[in-house]
C-alpha cells in the first residue's frame, strides 16, 4: 500500500469506525457485528502503525472506551478504568507473555476468566453501602447509574464489612432474557435489540429504574481496591465473594500458558451451553504486585489481554427470499437457507431486516453467503461471496402487493419500512389477535398460534372482541377440539375478561406501545377515555412517551375501526381496573432527584415515596427534572438545578408535599 492509498484508507476507515462507536456506545444500536467492527479496527491499527505520521486527530485509536452521552451526572473515577489489549489468536498471547518477561524474570501465573459480554461497571461502597453506580464511559468519566445499579437482583446494596470499596465489574442480561425481551420487542413491533451486550448497556442507561427493574440485569465482579489487601487475583475473587458479589466460578489458575491453551480450547465449545454471552477469556497475570510492576500503556493495563473467540462463520446458499408480515403489516424480507450448523444449532433462514439492508450487501436467490450469529444469537448473512454468484440472478425487490392477501404495499415515510395497508390482511389480523391473547396482555391460556388461526379461518372470531362471545358449542365441532378442551377455553376466556388498564392499553396492539409504554400511559391518565381523548400534545407529556408514540396513540383512537373495537370489547363483558400502582397519582408526570442526606428517611424510602405516588425519582438533573430535594451536604447536582432554574425543595417543603 502506498502513502496516498494509506492516507485515503485512514480517512475512510476513522469515519467509519467513529460512526459505528457513536451508534454502539451512544444509540446502544450497532449496525455491523462485532466481528465486522473488529475486522475494521484492526485494519487502522495495521496501517496506523506503518504510516504514524498520517494518523488523525480523530482517530478511534487513540480514545480507550465509550463516550458520555450528557443524559446522566457525570462521576470522576478514582483511577482511569482502562479497557483491554484485544487478542485473536493464541500467537498474540504469546507475544503478550513476550512483553512481559521483558519486564518480570520471575515465573508468571495468570488467572483466566471468562469474557462476559457485558457493559462494564464500577461501584463504590461507602461503609459496605451502595453509593454510587456508574459506567465506565471513557475511563476518566463515566455515567452515574445509580438507580438502576440498585435494581440489579446480585448487587448487593450493602456488603458483609462495613468498608470502603471500590468494586468493578460486568452487567449482562441472560441469553432466555434476552430472546424474552425480543420476543416482547417483536410483539409490540418495536426494533429488536443487536445483542445481549448492548441491550444491558441500553438498559443501564435508562432513565427510569422500572424498565431496568423489568429487564432482570445481572451481574459478575472481578476488581476490587480500597480497604481490603488481596495479593493476588485469586484473592481478589474470593474477597469479592465473602463480601456478598456474584463472582464468576468458571474460572482457572494457570502456571503457564500451556495451562491457558487449555482453558481457552475448552471453552471454545463448551461456551454455547452457558446461559450469558462469553465472547472471548481475559487473560490476568494472578500477582498483584507484579501488575503494578507492568503498569500499563495509554489505553490497557499490560497484565491482562481479553482474547476474543472467532466467530462461527460458515459458507451456505441463499434458497428462496421470502417476505413475512408482522402484526403491524411490516414486510420483513428473510433469507432461506441450505440449513447448515453454527454456534450450536441449525441455521435455516436468517432475517435480511429490509430492502435498504438488502441493497447494500446485494443478497439474491442462489447465492452463496457467509452466515454468523450476531452476538452468538441472530443468525445474520454478512456478506455475499459474488465469486460464487451464478449466472441470471436478480436484484431482490420488494413486492408490490402483499404476500398473504394481495393488499396493496406502502413505503412508510421517514421509515425504512415496508406495510400491507390493507387493514384485513388476515396474517395482520391473526398477529393481531395472537397479541391480544398473550402472556403481558389479556393473558388467555391455552390460545396458542394454531387455535387462534383457526378460530379466524373459520370466521368465528374476527376481532378480539369476539372471542368473549364465543360459546363452546362453536368450537367443539371444530377439528381437534373435544368437549373438554372446549370447555377449558371458554373457561379461560372468561376468566380473562377483567383486565387493568394498562393491559388493556397493551393488547390492543398500537403502533410503538410496548408494555412499559402502556403502564406509562395508564398511570398516568387513570382512565380509558381520558387515554382515548388526549391529544397528540398531551400524551407528549407523560415521561417516557416522544412525539412519534404520541402520534401513534391519538392516531389510533382516531380511527373510528379502533373506536368501534373498544366499544365491542366493553359490550362484550370485558371490565378495565385502573391499573395497581400508583397507590395515588399526586404527584404523576412529576420528576424528581434528591441530593445530598435527608434526616427523617433514607434515599431508597424517599424514592418509594414518590413512586408510590406516581412520580418519578431520577438520578441526574435536566431541564426534564420538576424538583429537587436537598438534603444536607449537597453537590453537584444542586448546583446545576439552580443553573437550570429547577425548583429546590428543601427536606420539610418536601415532607409536606407528600
Ligand atoms: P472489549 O469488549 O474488547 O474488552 C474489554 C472489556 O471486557 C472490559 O472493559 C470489561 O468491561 C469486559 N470484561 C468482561 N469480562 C471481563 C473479565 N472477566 N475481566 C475483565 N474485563 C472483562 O473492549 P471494549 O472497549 O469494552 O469494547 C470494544 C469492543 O466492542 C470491540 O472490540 C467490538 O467488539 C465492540 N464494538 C462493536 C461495535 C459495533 O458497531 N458492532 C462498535 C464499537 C465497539
Amino acid at each position: 500500500m502506498d502513502r496516498s492509498k494509506a492516507k485515503q484508507r485512514i480517512r475512510e476507515l476513522t469515519s467509519e469506525i467513529n460512526y459505528h462507536n457513536y451508534r454502539y456506545y451512544v444509540l446502544d444500536r450497532p449496525q455491523v457485528s462485532d466481528a465486522h467492527y473488529d475486522a475494521l479496527y484492526r485494519e487502522l491499527v495495521e496501517i496506523e502503525k506503518r504510516f504514524p505520521e498520517l494518523v488523525l486527530p480523530n482517530s478511534p485509536t487513540s480514545r480507550g472506551g465509550d463516550k458520555v452521552s450528557g443524559e446522566f451526572a457525570e462521576v470522576t473515577h478514582s483511577r482511569r478504568r482502562l479497557s483491554l489489549d484485544d487478542a485473536f489468536s493464541f500467537e498474540e498471547i504469546e507475544e503478550f507473555e513476550e512483553r512481559i518477561k521483558k519486564l518480570i524474570s520471575k515465573d508468571v501465573d495468570y488467572v483466566c476468566e471468562l469474557k462476559i459480554d457485558g457493559l462494564q461497571i464500577v461501584l463504590t461502597y461507602k461503609k459496605g453501602l451502595l453509593a454510587i453506580g456508574a459506567t465506565r464511559g471513557d475511563g476518566r468519566i463515566g455515567e452515574d447509574v445509580t438507580h438502576t445499579i440498585r435494581t440489579v437482583r446480585d448487587i448487593p446494596l450493602e456488603l458483609s464489612q462495613p468498608i470502603d470499596v471500590v468494586v468493578s465489574g460486568e452487567i449482562y442480561i441472560s441469553k432466555k432474557d434476552f430472546e424474552a425481551i425480543n420476543r416482547g420487542q417483536e410483539r409490540a413491533s418495536g426494533p429488536l435489540y443487536a445483542n445481549p451486550r448492548n441491550l444491558a448497556a441500553g438498559t443501564v442507561r435508562q432513565l427510569d429504574p422500572k424498565v431496568a427493574s423489568s429487564r432482570r440485569l445481572k451481574s459478575f465482579l472481578y476488581d476490587i481496591e480500597g480497604e481490603v489487601a488481596p495479593k493476588t487475583q485469586v484473592e481478589v475473587l474470593a474477597t469479592l465473594k465473602k463480601l456478598g458479589f456474584a463472582v464468576n466460578g468458571d474460572n482457572e489458575l494457570c502456571r503457564d500458558l500451556d495451562g491457558v491453551r487449555k482453558f481457552i480450547d475448552g471453552w471454545a465449545s463448551k461456551r454455547e451451553s452457558l446461559p450469558y454471552i462469553t465472547d472471548g477469556v481475559v487473560i490476568k497475570v494472578n500477582s498483584l504486585l507484579q501488575r503494578d510492576r507492568l503498569g500499563a500503556t495509554a489505553k490497557a493495563p499490560r497484565w491482562a489481554i481479553a482474547y476474543k473467540f472467532p466467530a462461527e462463520k460458515k459458507e451456505t446458499r441463499v434458497l428462496d427470499i421470502k417476505v413475512q408480515v408482522g402484526r403491524q403489516g411490516t414486510l420483513t424480507p428473510v433469507a432461506i437457507l441450505k440449513p447448515v450448523r453454527l454456534a450450536g444449532t441449525t441455521v435455516s433462514r436468517a432475517t435480511l431486516h429490509n430492502e435498504d439492508e438488502i441493497r447494500r450487501k446485494d443478497v439474491r436467490v442462489g447465492d452463496t453467503v457467509m452466515v454468523q450469529k450476531a452476538g452468538d444469537i441472530i443468525p445474520e448473512v454478512i456478506r455475499v461471496i459474488k465469486e460464487k454468484r451464478p449466472s441470471g440472478t436478480k436484484e431482490f425487490k420488494m413486492p408490490a402487493r402483499c404476500p398473504i392477501c394481495n393488499g396493496p404495499v406502502v413505503k412508510v415515510e421517514g421509515e425504512v419500512a415496508y406495510r400491507c395497508a390493507n387493514k384485513n390482511c388476515f396474517v395482520v389480523q391473526v398477529r393481531k389477535l395472537e397479541h391480544f391473547v398473550s402472556r403481558d396482555a389479556f393473558d388467555m391460556e391455552g390460545l396458542g398460534t394454531k387455535i387462534v388461526e383457526q378460530l379466524y379461518k373459520e370466521g368465528l372470531v374476527r376481532d378480539p372482541a369476539d372471542l368473549f362471545t364465543l360459546e363452546e358449542g362453536d368450537i367443539e365441532p371444530l377439528e381437534r377440539f373435544a368437549e373438554k378442551s372446549a370447555e377449558n377455553l371458554i373457561r379461560s376466556i372468561q376468566s380473562s375478561e377483567e383486565v387493568t388498564l394498562d393491559r388493556f392499553i397493551y393488547a390492543l396492539g398500537i403502533l410503538h406501545v410496548g408494555d412499559q409504554t402502556a403502564r406509562d400511559l395508564a398511570y398516568y391518565f387513570g382512565s380509558l377515555s381520558k387515554i382515548m381523548r388526549a391529544s397528540s400534545a398531551q400524551l407528549a407529556g407523560v415521561g417516557g412517551v416522544g412525539a412519534v408514540v404520541a402520534k401513534s396513540v391519538a392516531d389510533f383512537f382516531q380511527e373510528p375501526r379502533n373506536q368501534r373495537l373498544v366499544d365491542k370489547l366493553l359490550g362484550a363483558g370485558v371490565r378495565v381496573k385502573s391499573a395497581a400502582k400508583p397507590r395515588s397519582n399526586k404527584l404523576v408526570g412529576k420528576t424528581f432527584v434528591l441530593t445530598g442526606t435527608l434526616s427523617s428517611m433514607s434515599r431508597e424510602e424517599a424514592e418509594a415515596k414518590i413512586r408510590s405516588l406516581g412520580g418519578k425519582a431520577s438520578s441526574s438533573v435536566s431541564k426534564e427534572t420538576d424538583y429537587v430535594v436537598a438534603g444536607d451536604s449537597t453537590g453537584s447536582k444542586y448546583e446545576k438545578a439552580k443553573k437550570l432554574g429547577v425548583n429546590i425543595l428543601s427536606e420539610e417543603e418536601f415532607r409536606q408535599l407528600l
